[in-house]
């Protein structure tokens, strides 16, 4: 029987309820699939532990959290703590220390799923997201403070070696995908810099894949592009801020951001790799059994591919979709189904 060890970590918010559906239909996969199991263990990094410790992460907390097979994360972000302080408290020291440098975001239309496109059917982009560096480096300072000159600097950060890696990560994904095309996205207009080095990087790096068709798009043409003309668009590489704002868009455009799933990966595989919702606590809905699990399946799905479990990964897949078809939809899809119908309707798929 093979064994992978995953650290749960429900954080904030919805967190601790999608979190929960999400280890039960993995335990369901597993069950069904009879070759491999999960030793789960659950780690309290919270908002609410932050304001009673201090901390989010303990002192020695990364180290214990590497020697895992992978992390299953819900969500960080509360009312009492400033966003910007859970964000770099908790998420981004296991992001960055782990260097999970590419995000993958996937979006399709499921199928019972309406999209408030046209032609949403149109929709199935990967997109990348460059993970460590960039406008999320966390260089930058502030200087005369409460001064009427008060500044503040936020300095984006690109190196060779990270815009490398990730287009050559893109590159290798698009050359998997039957259609083989990638697109670059930038501001290289405007920012002159950091990004005209991005997208001469890119070429360099083509020049390897001459199996993929590449184009180019400026950040806010990609986004009518992806409104008006979803067929065009397959694999996305982008920046960390770039690809966070497409990413719920494309989200949103899918049926929700309760759909969207995200795989944070360490692709050498020195550290493991974090797989989330892309949503966040949601304060609106929390406690009311209403939080649209979908996406943390998903993302449940690309973990099983990641550790090695791809029939068990593609059987989860076909679980969520036969459940997405029969009209088992939460409310922010327009259903009236609780996070434990869609649970157990996924779970039910996947035994039948
Ligand atoms: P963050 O900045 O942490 O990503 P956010 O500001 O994007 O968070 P969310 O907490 O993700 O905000 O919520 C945005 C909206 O989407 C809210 O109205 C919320 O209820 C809805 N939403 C998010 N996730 C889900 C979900 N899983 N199921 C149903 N609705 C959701």
């Amino acid at each position: 029987m093979r064994e992978y060890s995953l650290a749960a970590i429900p954080g904030d918010g919805i967190g601790p309820e999608v979190i929960a559906a999400g280890l039960q239909v993995l335990a369901a996969s597993a069950a069904v699939d009879g070759g491999f199991r999960l030793a789960v263990e659950r780690f309290d990094w919270n908002s609410e532990n932050f304001l009673k410790r201090g901390h989010y992460i303990p002192e020695g907390g990364l180290e214990r959290l590497r020697s895992f097979d992978a992390i299953f994360f819900g969500a960080v972000g509360s009312l009492e703590v400033a966003d910007h302080v859970s964000l770099w408290g908790l998420r981004l020291p296991i992001a960055q220390g782990f260097d999970q440098y590419a995000n993958v975001r996937p979006a399709r239309l499921l199928p019972g799923i309406k999209s408030p496109l046209a032609n949403g059917a149109d929709i199935d982009w990967v997109i990348i997201r460059e993970n460590s560096e960039g406008e999320y480096a966390g260089h930058g300072g502030r200087a005369h403070r409460g001064l009427p000159i008060e500044v503040g600097t936020e300095t984006a950060v690109f190196t060779r070696a990270g815009v490398q890696r990730i287009h050559r990560f893109a590159f290798e994904l698009a050359r998997k995908r039957p259609r083989r095309q990638l697109t670059l996205v930038t501001k290289s207009n405007a920012q002159r810099f950091g990004m005209v080095m991005w997208d001469e990087i890119f070429f360099e790096v083509a020049r390897d894949y001459p199996d993929v068709r590449t184009d180019r798009e400026l950040v806010d043409a990609v986004t009518t592009r992806m409104v008006l003309k979803p067929k065009s668009l397959d694999v996305v590489v982008a920046t960390n801020l770039h690809a966070d704002i497409l990413s719920d868009l494309a989200a949103a455009l899918s049926g929700s951001l309760g759909i969207g799933a995200t795989a944070n990966l360490n692709p050498e595989r020195q550290f493991p790799s974090m797989f989330e919702p892309i949503h966040g606590s949601a304060f609106d809905i929390t406690g009311k059994g209403i939080a649209n699990p979908i996406a943390t399946f998903w993302t449940a799905s690309m973990m099983l591919e990641h550790l090695g479990e791809a029939a068990a990964a593609r059987r989860l897949m076909q679980a969520i979709e036969a459940t997405t078809a029969a009209g088992v939809h939460t409310p922010d899809l327009g259903g009236n189904a609780t996070t434990r119908d869609v649970t157990d309707a996924v779970c039910g798929a996947l035994r039948s």
